[in-house]
């Protein structure tokens, strides 16, 4: 088979390029062999930190899956966007199109959908003719990458990697754009994954996040009271964590990404994506014009006291509502 970013990849073991033949990704420093399953790629490294929480939280989706009788429709995938009327597909159909504004356009980009689960954000940059890779731990049938192939087809072509996000098999500045859909909190080690976003993007590239969970004191308990299903995934043993916006804002900037955080029911007035497409443009020229003075006026904007205000009352009854966007200077 080809890949489709089989470029890019790199040994976990020594971190080199490899080479692709027909079934296998093979490394011609260390002479390891990585062969591909059933369309899977798996490129995990030798020794896989806290692996036991990893293999629990896979385990832990199909327990739910199976509980549940959830099942995802193959058919469907390509139109889940469309079809969810679950308050969590809601809140990404509202960041949808604000993070298609942020990347523009994407022909022929190397991107990655990092935890990607059954693989609908990796579609949906494919059939924008991005080159995808669909990464995750887990390769079950159940919210994993065994969910994900079922996606490809002729017209829908995207890689199938198995890794740790927390040490990425990808080379140095290879990618042009990062996506995580609420998993990030889901890490062991979040800081490490951050860091691993912004070793394998290239100077300018983006790494863009939505529905991740924000802990706030009195938001943990609306959280809480509002998703029950928080604590079945936990007794199942999905490694459900919430993090402080602080916190979120320190792994990225301790990276080294320059940081801007979105609302998407805020930006988006009467649920129409001219806020963010308005805001955004003027972002991203100021950012590439490197024109002080816009800089400083966004900055300024971003900073009024009424504006700060007015994101903390949402940060209250919106829990998971933000967009990050993180871009590695250039
Ligand atoms: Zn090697």
């Amino acid at each position: 088979m080809t890949l489709i970013n089989g470029d890019i990849y790199a040994c976990p073991a020594c971190k080199s390029p490899l080479l692709e033949s027909d079934n296998d990704l093979h490394c011609h420093s260390c002479g390891a062999v990585h062969s591909i399953q059933e369309q899977i790629i798996s490129l995990l490294p030798p020794r896989i930190e806290q692996q036991n929480i990893k293999e629990n939280e896979a385990a832990g989706w199909e327990k739910v899956f199976i509980e549940r009788g959830w099942q995802i429709n193959h058919d469907n995938v390509h139109n889940l966007l469309d079809s969810g009327d679950t308050p969590y597909w809601r809140i990404i159909q509202r960041c949808m199109p604000f993070v298609d504004a942020a990347l523009g356009d994407i022909r022929n980009k190397h991107g990655i959908d990092i935890a990607s689960g059954f693989g609908w954000a990796a579609t949906r940059f494919a059939k924008q003719n991005a080159r995808m890779t669909a990464a995750d731990f887990n390769i079950t049938e159940f919210n994993g990458l065994g969910a994900a192939r079922h996606a490809l087809d002729e017209q829908t072509q995207f890689d199938l990697l198995q890794c740790d996000a927390e040490e990425l098999p990808i080379q140095n500045e290879s990618l042009d754009f990062a996506f995580i859909c609420s998993a990030l909190h889901h890490f062991t080690e979040p800081a490490r994954a951050v860091q691993e976003v912004y070793r394998t993007l290239k100077p300018g590239g983006m790494f863009i996040l939505i529905c991740e969970a924000i802990r706030t004191g009195f938001c943990d308990a609306y959280r809480d009271k509002k998703n029950p299903d928080i604590h079945e995934f936990r007794n199942a043993g999905i490694n459900e964590q919430s993090f402080k916006q602080s916190e979120y804002e320190r792994m990225f900037l301790q990276a080294g990404f320059h940081l801007h955080t979105f609302f998407p029911a805020w930006d988006f007035p009467n649920g129409q994506p001219f806020g963010a497409g308005w805001i955004h443009s003027d972002l991203r020229n100021a950012l590439q014009d490197r024109s002080k003075i816009k800089q400083w006026i966004i900055r300024l904007l971003w900073r009024t006291p009424l504006l700060k205000l007015s994101r903390h009352i949402r940060m209250y009854y919106k829990a998971t509502d933000r967009i990050f966007i993180a871009i590695k200077p250039n």
